[in-house]
């Protein structure tokens, strides 16, 4: 389920940076870089969700404060470097407001879509240049729809609010207004208002771009044994007992429901909890080791943000190899054990040359 609400202003200073190739560690970073004397306070990308059979350009924008860059330029996906500019030209709205613009074909905005991209390509990044040296490296990214789906029935349910079969719209300036660790209760509470108590998980999505990363807090849990103890909030969020926990994307570009990311999400309501030291280590998310190859990945030192570990361990005769992997990530059945929906009694489980057994 999926609350899009509607505020006015969004920002996102985020990138994503493929550190290591296999059989090396490997990590696909987000994180930010804010060193510099300019600010870059957001990006859009103008419409956010484009058709298939658009033909006109895509608007992508940065907004920048403090000081006036050197450069602002537009990193395509394609490996084309286009110049964003703010001198009221080539779709640029106003000269000298800080606002860089570049418009991109509608056939680089969506054609060419992979498999991996769902339906939220990812277009390029934005860089900003004090000088010689680049200062912001942040991507962007736009949903993409089929008119082949055809139109989804919305239903109208009053004051500020709309809902499909999957998502809910809610317009809430006054909660929204306060960012990405707003207090989200008195939307959750008009929510279920509207939906008594109907689903396990709310994804809150801002339709506007924040600069912070989408994050996972649970409200119930009743599994023992995976080192969390048992508490039940969903009466203060207005749910009858049955939500467990809410995810949160301050910006659109990193929601799509499609994705290894969203489930990765959800698994932070059971992960990492485990108070043994080998494991604890890796808090939030799992320590290198062969768990982290799955959908949780490894905590990255200092910044603790999710890395994508880009190789499997192999028992070989004479020990462990690492060997590079590129494929689709899901959950193991270590995993699962360790979160704790893994059943009793369903036979060992090997990893890394040791071996385990399920409860
Ligand atoms: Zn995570």
């Amino acid at each position: 389920m999926l609350l899009w609400p509607l505020p006015a202003t969004d920002t996102i200073t985020t990138m994503r940076i493929p550190v290591c190739t296999a059989p090396a560690i490997g990590a696909y970073l987000v994180a930010t870089i804010a060193f510099g004397a300019v600010s870059l306070d957001g990006t859009q990308v103008t419409p956010d969700v484009v058709r298939f059979d658009r033909t006109t350009p895509v608007t992508i924008t940065a907004r920048t404060s403090g000081s006036k860059p050197t450069q602002v330029q537009f990193a395509a996906a394609d490996g084309t470097t286009l110049t964003m500019r703010d001198d009221g030209q080539d779709g640029d709205a106003a000269a000298n407001d800080g606002i860089y613009t570049v418009q991109i074909s509608a056939n680089l905005a969506v054609g060419g879509l992979q498999d991996a991209d769902v339906f939220r390509k990812h277009l390029g990044f934005v860089d900003v240049y004090e000088g010689a040296t680049r200062t912001f490296h942040g991507f962007d990214a736009v949903a993409g729809v089929d008119p082949a789906i055809g139109e989804v029935a919305i239903a109208d349910d009053g004051v500020q609010v709309q809902h499909s079969n999957h998502v809910v719209n809610i317009v809430d300036p006054a909660t929204f207004a306060n960012g990405p660790t707003a207090d989200f209760r008195p939307l959750i509470q008009r929510f279920y208002q509207l939906f008594p108590d109907s689903v396990d998980f709310i994804d809150i999505v801002f339709a506007t771009r924040n600069a912070a990363n989408r994050y996972h807090f649970s409200v119930r849990n009743a599994v023992s044994g995976i080192g969390s103890s048992n508490f039940n909030n969903t009466a203060i969020y207005g749910s009858g007992g049955r939500l467990l926990g809410i995810s949160v994307f301050p910006t659109s570009t990193y929601f799509d429901a499609g994705q290894e990311a969203h489930s990765h999400e959800i698994g932070h309501q059971w992960i990492n909890f485990l108070p043994q030291a080998s494991l604890s280590i890796g808090t939030p998310h799992w320590p290198l080791s062969s768990l982290a190859s799955g959908l949780m990945g490894f905590s990255i030192p200092g910044s603790g943000a999710g890395g994508d570990y880009s190789c499997r361990l192999t028992s070989i005769p004479t020990g462990v190899q690492l060997t590079a992997f590129s494929g689709a990530r899901s959950f193991s059945d270590l995993d699962l054990y360790l979160m704790g929906p893994e059943v009793r009694g369903a036979g060992p489980i090997t990893t890394c040359g040791r071996t385990s057994r399920r409860r």
